[in-house]
């Protein structure tokens, strides 16, 4: 959190700035306490942020301290930022990294308006956008090229407060922080930074799929969605499964060559096998259930691979996996966590070069007071395509 490394502090951050349009709201116990001196002192200046003091309790919007600097860090004029399922995690209480007050969001881009004095590569004005696991820059993970699996790992919407505030500060900048492409939104780039990054990986890193191969994507939300435009553009067949025709019809409109709905066919992994004569090469559990993971295994081909991307909570934590045919048939089980952000680059042009229509997979933009309540209401499964945030 904030302030703990009071020693590595940069010259304060400070932006003149009013404060408009707050939404009245009276401050709980819990957060007057955290804020604590800081408050009120008449030397600090202030932001809105969607802010939460219990889990599971209401986001209000508050207005709350602007984010000290480390040396290390910058901070960022979010410009927009994505709703991501993980998020709702972070507030349902699943996630041991939020500690309370905190302040959701990951999925950002925006603009470097501060820079720590030790950072090198980032100046103010630059835009910038960078995935949502942060590597350190120093650990083992990290001097191995490997910073989504980072020892110190840095999350913002969880190990610190994150991107759904007028500001956030970001640790690691130099090691973390990805230029944007001009020809590109705040918007298009913002929902790269969880799920689509960590299907990038999963598809091209983890399962290293090639042209031709076939492709299984069991669950088209965010994630899902963007396995299947990312399997499509790197020329592989893609078989899509959700349990609404709503979201296969999209699927389909975004590259799915067939879709299958598993309200409609009992048994998802034989239609596969059939389908492809065998199975598919690489196949993802993109939703996080008991039932998606399964049957992701079992669509495999031989010395197929099964990349677990949806995070697996609650009564779908330990997932009894066949390995019967994970043996027999030398099935990997691969888990995909993030990306690094030095890898985003070769992304970045895939994207521009099959023109990847990111912008389809808009659903909604909205203002942060709207997006705090489009969060709470994320396990109702509504949306087609995912939320940004974009107005603060
Ligand atoms: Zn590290
Ligand atoms: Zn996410």
């Amino acid at each position: 959190m904030w302030g703990i490394n009071r020693h590595f502090l940069s010259p304060s951050f400070k932006i003149k700035k009013e404060i408009k349009n707050v939404s009245p709201c009276i401050p709980s116990i819990e957060y007057l306490l955290w804020c604590g001196k800081k408050i009120f002192n008449h030397n600090t200046s202030y932001m809105k942020a969607a802010l939460f003091t219990k889990y599971q309790a209401p986001i209000t919007i508050e207005k709350v301290p602007d984010p000290d600097l480390l040396i290390d860090g910058v901070i960022i004029e979010v410009k927009a930022t994505g709703i991501c399922r993980s998020d709702w995690h972070g507030w349902m209480g699943h996630d041991s990294d939020v500690q309370l007050p905190h302040v959701p969001g990951h999925e950002l881009a925006g603009e470097v308006v501060a820079v720590g004095k030790t950072v090198r590569n980032w100046q103010k004005g630059d835009r910038v956008t960078l995935p949502f696991c942060c590597g350190c820059g120093y650990c083992p993970q990290c001097a191995s090229g490997q910073q989504q699996v980072c020892d110190n790992y840095f999350q913002p919407g969880f190990t610190a407060w994150g991107s759904f505030a007028e500001y956030v500060h970001i640790r690691y900048a130099d090691v973390n922080c990805v230029r944007m492409k001009e020809s590109m939104s705040y918007e298009e780039t913002a929902i790269l930074g969880c799920r689509f990054v960590t299907a990038y990986r999963g598809i091209v890193a983890q399962g290293k799929l090639q042209p031709g191969q076939w492709l299984a994507v069991h669950g088209c939300g965010g994630v899902g969605l963007s396995a299947i435009m990312i399997g499509h553009a790197i020329g592989a067949r893609v078989i899509a499964v959700d349990l609404e025709e709503e979201k296969l019809a999209f699927a389909k409109s975004l590259g799915a060559n067939v879709v299958l709905n598993a309200q409609a066919v009992d048994d998802i992994p034989s239609a596969i096998k059939e389908i492809t004569k065998g199975g598919v090469a690489v196949s993802i559990d993109a939703l996080g259930s008991q039932t998606t993971c399964i049957n992701s295994v079992l669509s495999l081909q031989k010395r197929g691979k099964h990349i677990q991307i949806g995070l697996m909570t609650g009564p779908h934590a330990t997932p009894p996996i066949p390995m019967g045919p994970v043996i027999s048939n030398e099935l990997e089980i691969i888990g995909s966590h993030g990306m690094q952000g030095h890898q985003y680059p070769a992304m970045l042009d895939l994207i521009l070069a099959k023109q990847i229509p990111l912008k389809k997979m808009i659903g909604k933009e909205l203002d942060l007071t709207a997006g705090a309540a489009a969060l709470m209401e994320m396990d109702a499964f509504k949306n087609t395509g995912v939320m940004v945030i974009n107005q603060f």
